[in-house]
This record gives structure tokens, sequence and C-alpha cells, in this order.
């Protein structure tokens, strides 16, 4: 299959339409918007026939590959994705266990991570790598962590030739696991700085490095955050992939996904965008429900953030709805610019009647308080022998609530391994999760970071520093 070169453009109509390779180094679009394909990609009923005898990473590659032509082909990408998932722990890579009645869990944690953020940005850091690479070109990834995202890039970027990545995050407000999981990784073009401060201040860091041009353009500054078009690609992949093994075209695959940005269950919308056996989207939300009071009375409004059991959910904006939000309105870029613009002075934005009714018939979204979690821990536990982490529990409530209205197979995406939040599963079961052979040693492993002052000045002279000291020359 030759793929039809794609172009992107931007969901707010006012930056330069960009091939893929320029988009995955872009990040954000230059006039604040998101880059999204100028139009998507559709599979012929023989090319999905073909999708499900592949393997999972010879999936990847030509599902992104359908994305990424013409800049790069899918034998690349093969190469590249069959390297990204070869110390994954599992042979399937994201495979499905039963968890009772026609429900499924799509395991997404056999990565180094033992997170799903692993299935993308494994394969965007090796992305980067290569279309740097070929372009004579390097980055600095800069980012802000409050725990999972960090270990996850680190992950992905570490030995990277045409990478060096500095984490900020705030010092003693990450769990133990956390903090190991990215200063124990010996890598030299990996940089941990500890910031006394909190994780708004690492985030304004980060922000204000953004926003010095020079300092931007002198380090050539980048980001793996989950704007980025790539990663949003990548994660379509497993959606694929688990509706082509349970479902059917008469028979579609539901899935209930705990999501705070928006970008994962997006994903799973794109695979039905292209065609794939997915049906109804479920979307889990925990306290910090911007979502779930969107898709239940059509008007999207900011509160302030809380601490949950599920920290890797606890967002304020759903950055990647902007996505989604550009396709209900009529891939209008002027219109997204309004509406985004009045969301950022307003709060709050409303859709007409009619969208928001085209928004119910592909997502419905449920919220589950920290109580509610840890009930369906337990209750999981009890019924299955399974511990499920605090995240994936979202999703199974979500799925249970909605599953009324669902027949059909239904699969609730497990984004975490209940290892990563022993405390929380430890508390609903009474069981402790064990951290996986792969972790063992994480406790006598050395660190590498440095703890710096949330001063704008004096990290950016370290980073300066240590890339120089490197014979980076900015
Ligand atoms: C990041 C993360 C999520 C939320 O992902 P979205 O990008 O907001 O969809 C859910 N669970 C875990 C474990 C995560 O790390």
């Amino acid at each position: 299959m030759t793929p039809t070169p794609v172009e992107y453009v931007s969901t707010r109509g006012g930056a330069p339409r960009l091939a893929f390779a320029d988009v995955v180094l872009a990040g954000l679009a230059s006039d604040g918007g998101l880059y999204v394909p100028a139009a998507w990609p559709r599979l012929s009923a023989t090319e999905w026939q073909a999708l499900s005898r592949l393997s999972y990473a010879e999936l990847m590659a030509r599902v992104l590959a359908a994305f990424a032509a013409p800049d790069v082909g899918e034998a690349e990408l093969a190469a590249l994705a069959a390297d990204a998932y070869r110390d994954f722990d599992h042979p399937e890579v994201a495979p499905l266990a039963a968890l009772g009645d026609d429900h499924f869990l799509l395991e997404l944690f056999h990565g180094p991570t033992l997170a799903f953020k692993d299935y993308a940005l494994q394969v965007l850091g090796r992305l980067f790598d290569r279309v740097l690479a070929r372009r004579g070109e390097r980055v600095t990834i800069v980012g802000a962590t409050s725990g999972d995202t960090g270990s996850a890039a680190i992950a992905a970027c570490r030995d990277r030739e045409a990478v060096e990545i500095f984490i900020l995050h705030p010092r003693g407000r990450v769990s133990e696991v956390q903090r190991r999981q990215m200063t124990t990784v010996d890598a030299g073009n990996v940089h941990n700085i500890a910031v006394e401060g909190t994780f708004d201040d690492c985030q304004d860091l980060i922000k204000a490095m953004f926003n010095d041009p020079p300092f931007r353009q002198r380090w050539r500054l980048s980001a793996v955050n989950s704007i980025n078009w790539a990663r949003i690609a990548a994660q379509v992949a497993y959606y694929i992939s688990a509706a082509l093994r349970l479902g059917s075209a008469g028979d579609p695959v539901a899935f209930a996904v705990p999501t705070g940005n928006f970008g994962n269950v997006l994903a799973g919308w794109v695979a039905k965008r292209m065609g794939a056996p997915v049906g109804r989207l479920i979307i889990g939300s925990n306290r910090n429900d911007i979502l779930t009071r969107f898709f239940a009375t059509g008007r999207m409004e900011i509160e302030g953030v809380v601490p949950t059991l599920s920290p890797s959910m606890d967002i304020q904006i759903s950055s990647n709805f902007e996505r989604y939000l550009f396709e209900l309105l009529g891939r209008d870029g002027g219109m997204v610019k309004a509406t985004m613009q009045r969301f950022r002075d307003a709060g709050q934005f409303s859709l007409p009647q009619p969208l928001w009714r085209q928004a119910l018939a592909d997502f419905t979204a449920y919220r589950c308080d920290d109580e509610q979690t840890q009930a369906t821990i337990r209750d999981v536990f009890t019924r299955t022998g399974r511990l499920v982490d605090p995240h994936t529990a979202v999703g199974i409530a979500a799925a249970r609530s909605a599953r009324p209205d669902v027949g059909g197979p239904l699969v609730t995406v497990a984004t975490a391994d209940a290892a990563k939040f022993p405390d929380a599963v430890a508390a609903a079961t009474g069981v402790r999760p064990p951290l996986p052979p792969r972790l063992a040693d994480l406790f006598d492993r050395p660190e590498h970071l440095v703890a710096l002052p949330a001063d704008l000045a004096t990290i950016q002279s370290h980073i300066s520093q240590v890339l120089s000291q490197k014979g980076i020359t900015g």
C-alpha cells in the first residue's frame, strides 16, 4: 500500500500547512492551534483485513504510515516500531484480558514506565531522532512533570543521538517511585532538575523558557507533550488492534477510556473515523470533570483542580478537545479561534444544541470520585483477583455505568500498572502490588539530579552550562 501524502492544517486556521515531519518537530502550531490532517486517511476493506494479520509493531507502522506519508515510509516506521516495542514485557505488546460479560481490559502498561504513554512516546522519541538526523539538526526537550509524563518522556529520549532532555519536577512532591523512575536513568542526554517549588512553578518556568525567543532558538527547545500530533497518531494503533481482534463492521467495539486531556480517547475517535469497527467512546473522568460536565450540558467551563487518587487526570483544561471541536465546527479555523479566545477570556464556551447532540452521538461521559474509584478497585479484586490502578478503575466504573446502553464487546483501556500506585491499591484491597521485575532494583540504583531554586535565570544558565559543556553550540 502506498499511502496518500498527508498535509496538516492548524485547528485555528492561521498557520502554514506542514508535512508530517515538520508537525512532529513543531508541536504547537504558530497560531496557537493544534495540527490535524487536512483529510482523514481511510482504509479499504482489504487493507483492514491485511491489518488483522500483523504483529503489533507492524500494525503500528502501517497505521502511522497513513499519517506520515511521504515524509517517513512504512519500512522505516516498521524498523523503528520493532525497536520501540522490543523491550516491552508482553509478546502481544497491547494484550486484551477478559474482565467479565464481554468486557475486556486493554493492557497498556507493558512498557518501561508501566503506563500507556510509553506506547506513543517510545515511537515518538525514535521518530524525533530520525527526522533530526536526516536534517543534521538537534533539539533540547524541556518539560515539567508531576510524576508520570516525565518518566515516560525520559525513557523515550534516553540515548537518542539528536536529543537532550531536561525534566523539571517539584522537589519532594513526587512519589519516590516516580522520582526514581526519572533520576536513576543513567544516560548522558538525560538531565533531571528538582525545583524548590510546586508543579505549577515548574510549568511556569517551562512556559517562560518558551517565551524567551533567544533562549528558545539558541537551544532549539521542543516538547513531547500530548498536543504533539504524532503521539495521537501512535495511539490510534492500539484501538485498531483491539477493535480488529474483538469486533466487526456489524458488531463494533465500545471503548471506555480514563482521560483528562482528551488525548487518549481522541485517538479512539480517529480510529473510528478511519473506518475501524469502533462503537461508542465512553469517557471516564475523576473529580476534575470538565469533560463530563461538557457532555452533560454542552458547556465547557474551567474549575479549579482538586487532587485525586488518579493524579495523571488532575487537569483543568482538556487541551486535545480542540482537535475534536475543529471537526464539530465543520473544520472552520476562524470559529475555533474565536471559541478558544472566548474560553480563555471568560473561562467557558457553549456549543449550539445541534453540535452538542452530534458530540453525544460519539461520546458518553461519566465522573467517578475517589470513593467510587476505591470501591471499583476493591470490587474488581473481589470478583477477579486482579489488581487495577486508580486510573483504570475510573475507566471501569465508566464502562459499567454505560453498559445498559452499550451492547456488544466493551473494552476498558487500562492506562497504568497497579504497581505504579501501590498506596491507593493497598488501601482499597489490603494487597500491595509488587514492583515488576524490571523495576525490582529501583531503590538500589544511584540517582542523577540537581536541585535548583524556582528561578528562571538560574535554571536557564544551568541548562546552557550543561549543553555547552557537552560541546553543543547554541
Ligand atoms: C496520562 C495518563 C492518563 C490521561 O491521559 P490523557 O492524555 O489525559 O487522555 C490516564 N492514565 C494514566 C495512567 C496516565 O498516565
